[in-house]
């Protein structure tokens, strides 16, 4: 019997799945994290390996063909093998399921062969500076040169690598040429990101550098070509004439992407929430711990989806006091 794919009232199908493993990180980006820190849930409150592979194994059955692990730090988790194992065993009832990683590149040296045995061969690293000093100050921590070699270990696997850069007025603007510069000599994709308003993050309007903006600073210094955007992707790609890799810009605040958007996201403590923007989550972990009905309450989560923004009706009015959800390392990048 066919199943009824998860459709909105939009009609957009959801199709991703990113699944934040866990709240912990190793790194404190001062955009993601908040200083003081978050509080951590008990051990009991967040998914374990099975619950999350039982989850996965639900939403593959309705209809989703891409899954992303993120957190948090998702590397972090002693039991990654397992989660990345058992992902990639849903392949029996996905053939062409599609497995990705998001990660701050700083823990990948024990796993390159497990990732290249699950076929997980999609990755994005982060990496918001190309200057050591600049990354201690971002994240406050002195792991420069692990996450530089990383991305140079996965271009010479061959990965498919997208390198995630959340561009911040005044700290980091400065170097958007030598990232393009970067991706024009390797083959990789350089993804600046617009920096988005969370919990404790100090946001704010003049503190995003807009996907117009790195546009015409990129066209001052390179001859750019277009490229084809796949129909689901959030960042708009170009590439410097005759170059390796292609740079793009996600523009969730100033040219978002809502109409086509595919994307579910679950938490680590099992909550289905329907887009980045919402406060809204259901809860999905208790009641698979209880044996309901897991189906229903994800086709009432996709139903109740905003048509953007989460349903925040004029974005551009947006304060930093209009931001109460969770932060972002809570929520999974
Ligand atoms: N720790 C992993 C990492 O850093 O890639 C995965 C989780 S992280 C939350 C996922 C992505 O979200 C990263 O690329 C990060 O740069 C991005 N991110 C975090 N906070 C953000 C913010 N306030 N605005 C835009 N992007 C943000
Ligand atoms: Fe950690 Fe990633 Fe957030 Fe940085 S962006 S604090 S690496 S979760």
């Amino acid at each position: 019997m066919s199943v009824q794919p998860l459709v909105d009232r939009f009609g957009r199908a959801h199709t991703y799945l990113r699944i934040s493993l866990t709240e912990r990180c190793n790194l404190r980006c001062t955009y993601c994290m908040p200083e003081e820190g978050v509080p951590l849930l008990g051990r009991q409150h967040y998914m374990t390996a099975e619950e999350v592979l039982a989850l996965a194994r639900i939403f593959v059955h309705l209809g989703v063909t891409k899954i992303r692990l993120t957190g948090g730090e998702p590397l972090v988790r002693k039991d990654f093998a397992q989660i990345a194992q058992g992902l990639a065993a849903l392949r029996d009832v996905s053939p062409r399921l599609s497995l990705s990683l998001t990660t701050n590149g700083t823990m990948l040296e024990p796993v390159w062969d497990l990732l290249e045995t699950c076929d997980m061969r999609s990755i994005n690293i982060s990496l918001d500076t190309l200057q050591p000093a600049k990354f201690l100050a971002l994240t406050k921590r002195d792991d420069f040169d692990a996450v530089r070699r990383a991305i140079d270990v996965a271009v010479q696997r061959k990965f498919r690598v997208k390198v995630n850069a959340v561009l911040l007025r005044g700290k980091n603007e400065d170097e958007i040429e030598d990232f393009i510069a970067w991706s024009a000599r390797e083959p990789i994709h350089v993804r600046f990101i617009e920096f988005m308003p969370f919990n404790g993050n100090e946001w704010g309007w003049d503190q995003i550098l807009p996907f117009h903006t790195v546009l015409e600073r990129a066209g001052a210094y390179f001859a750019l070509e277009k490229v084809t955007d796949d129909a689901h992707d959030t960042a708009r790609a170009y590439r410097v004439q005759g170059g390796q890799g292609t740079f793009g810009v996600i523009a969730s605040m100033t040219a978002p992407f809502c109409d086509t958007c595919n994307r579910i996201r679950l938490t680590a403590d099992g909550k289905i929430r329907n887009c980045l923007f919402s406060d809204d989550e259901l809860d999905l972990l208790t009641p698979l711990r209880r044996g309901e009905n897991i189906e229903m309450l994800i086709r009432q989560s996709i139903h109740a989806k905003h048509a953007r923004h989460g349903g925040v009706e004029e974005i551009s009015r947006l304060s930093r006091e209009d931001f109460t959800q969770r932060s972002m390392i809570r929520i999974g990048g």
